[in-house]
């Protein structure tokens, strides 16, 4: 195929759209492949939907050749299956709801769970028309709160989703390991870099999770890994061992203006010894803990909850806590726990310094070197109160591991000696072990051998296919522009002819004929009245990987063929041309 650039629909333009904050938006926009319609959601023009189409292509290919079968369900859905598994109201203002004229409710979907789970339901009903495993590539609608850097976070995107149905556990696995082995090869083939990682399975429910991120400065997800082993995890899923404990003879001079009544770090130290013995080794000033609560008893007989580690600078104002909780209507809290303890939504204490006074009087027992390196606070005190009781959360493990909401450089590994480096990166894929939450919610049984009704396992497994487009151009650009991979690009050679001559036209157009019978597509600089240097500045912000230049060279029988990536250049024989550049 030829696409000539004299009637392309395309525009070029110099200047970057005011809108766009990462490189892979401004570059996608300059070098016409997409256009904003609105916040979050685009048009994609001729060479924007050839891109969107050869990845679609490639995870297509991939899906189909490990058994998965493509169908297509509707955007426009029913409420009564989200009804059925909560997800109606948990998505809160994440999804597009409306209403048809007689008044029924509507979403646009932003995934699809419940209705692969139902039409299996409709279909099948015994163990022996499973495994089978099901995908679309398929447009979703998600509000999402902060659209941003054009296609990477949409409202309207592409994604390919599959599903798989299995009897076991172990049929599970073997789906799930399937479905990560044609992920490998599909993110392989697309032709940027990316990591493998831990992920956490989130509102999606559901056992193990691994996320595929393009490693990229700007992407919006953190990732650890390790310097010594295998270990890569997304922050979201991290679990780090507590910092070695400080020797609380080293803190700052927090006891002048203590008095034989006054509760001590020790006091704390000693209580959590007491109540929560760990079996390594005892607690120490400087351990952290996370999502803890201790009851404070102040000298008039009032208990005081006060919330340890959460993140963010909240307002302290322990006034309000006062005897309003019990400590055993605490069971465990994270930020979502503040809204159902108002008591507690402004009772956060922060990190602050061993000794010293805020100016709500509270004096905090936290050595500052431990602040420095984590949020986790090890523990706090009012003066005059004593430290009485002390309610963990569900995180708190024995052996001093807590799960970090954000972790840092040099951070140990969980799994061996080495230390965790963090970089950032874009999610480009997600799979999960789901297990029975959806077909339980739905009630998709079969029989088994047995005849025994029995419920099933599912796993569920997204790629971002218009996010792909974003990613790659964000993970492979360089200063000039766009640098496709071939097996993604819009075109496989870009063929520029230069000058005014006809003879350089015509051995153009003869090469680009050439080209495409060997199965190439070819975008051809044809415009007879555009400079050279316009001409090149076009191809290399448009980014097909390898450029022919036919121009003044063809006297000698040479055409100049360039590399978009590396920029080497070399001149060849014009009858060579074609075998040089398939
Ligand atoms: P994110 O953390 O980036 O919001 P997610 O975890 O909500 O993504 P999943 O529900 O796992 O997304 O969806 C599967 C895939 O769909 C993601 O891995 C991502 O590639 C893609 N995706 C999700 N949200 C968007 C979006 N708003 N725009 C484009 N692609 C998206
Ligand atoms: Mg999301
Ligand atoms: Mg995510
Ligand atoms: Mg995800």
């Amino acid at each position: 195929m030829i696409l000539r650039m004299s009637s392309l629909f395309v525009r070029t333009l110099r200047d970057d759209p005011a809108d766009a904050e990462v490189p892979s938006h401004r570059l996608l926009v300059r070098a016409g492949y997409i256009r904003r319609a609105a916040p979050g959601i685009y048009s994609w023009l001729p060479l924007g939907l050839r891109v969107l189409r050869n990845i679609e292509g490639v995870v297509r290919e991939e899906m189909d050749a490990i058994g998965a079968q493509e169908l297509q369900f509707p955007a426009l859905l029913p409420r009564e299956p989200y009804e059925a598994t909560g997800r109606w109201t948990e998505y809160g203002d994440g999804i597009f709801r409306l209403k048809d004229r007689k008044g029924a409710d509507y979403l646009l979907g932003p995934t699809h769970e419940e209705l692969f789970t139902l039409v299996v339901k409709d279909l099948y009903s015994s163990y022996k028309d499973l495994p089978v495993w099901l995908y679309q590539i398929q447009t979703k609608y998600r509000d999402e709160a902060r659209p941003r850097a054009g296609v990477l976070r949409g409202r309207e995107f592409v994604m390919k989703d599959s599903y798989s149905f299995d009897v076991t556990d172990e049929g599970l696995d073997r789906s799930y390991e399937a479905h990560r082995a044609a992920y490998v090869k599909t993110f392989d083939r697309l032709g940027f870099d990316y990591v493998v990682v831990k992920a956490t399975s989130g509102a999606m429910g559901g056992s193990k999770s691994e996320e595929f991120l393009a490693t990229a400065e700007n992407g919006e997800d953190t990732y650890v890994s390790c310097t010594g082993c295998d270990y890569a995890a997304n922050v979201e899923a991290v679990q780090v061992r507590a910092p070695q404990p400080v020797a609380y003879d080293d803190a700052p001079a927090a006891h002048a203006e203590q008095t034989p009544d006054t509760p001590t770090i020790e006091t704390l130290v000693d209580h959590l010894n007491e109540k929560f013995p760990r079996e390594d080794r005892p607690w120490h000033a400087g351990d952290t803990l996370k999502n803890v609560i201790i009851v404070l008893k102040h000298p008039d007989g009032t208990r005081e909850p006060i919330a340890i580690g959460l993140p963010g600078d909240r307002e302290v104002d322990v006034k309000r806590l006062e005897g309003q909780l019990e400590p055993t209507e605490v069971e465990a809290f994270d930020e979502k726990d503040f809204a159902k303890h108002p008591s507690l939504a402004k009772g956060y204490i922060g990190p602050g310094v061993l000794g010293e006074k805020n100016e709500s009087g509270i004096r905090y027992l936290v050595d500052p070197r431990i602040v420095e390196g984590t949020r986790w606070v090890t523990g706090a005190d009012v003066a005059g109160s004593h430290v009485i009781d002390l309610v963990a959360g569900r995180d708190f493990t024995p052996d001093g591991t807590i799960e970090a909401a954000e972790v840092r450089d040099g951070d140990p590994c969980p799994n061996c000696d080495g230390t965790l480096h963090t970089a950032r990166g874009i999610e480009m894929g997600h799979i999960f072990a789901l297990g029975r939450k959806y077909a339980d919610a739905l009630g998709l049984q079969v029989l088994d051998e047995n005849g025994k009704l029995v419920t099933v396992t599912m796993g569920s497994y997204g790629i971002g296919v218009s996010r792909a487009v974003g990613a790659i151009a964000e993970n492979t650009h360089d200063e000039l522009g766009l640098v496709w991979p071939r097996e993604v690009s819009p075109a496989d050679v870009h063929l520029v002819a230069t000058g005014k001559d006809t003879a350089v036209y015509d051995a153009a157009a003869k090469l680009a004929v050439d080209l495409t019978a060997r199965g190439l597509t070819v975008l051809y600089d044809d415009r007879p009245k555009v400079s050279p240097g316009v001409k090149f500045k076009d191809a290399e912000l448009i980014g097909v990987p390898t450029i022919v230049v036919v121009g003044k060279g063809l006297v000698d029988g040479v055409v100049e063929v360039k590399d978009r990536a590396s920029g080497e250049r070399e001149d060849v024989a014009l009858d060579a041309a074609v075998e040089h550049v398939v």
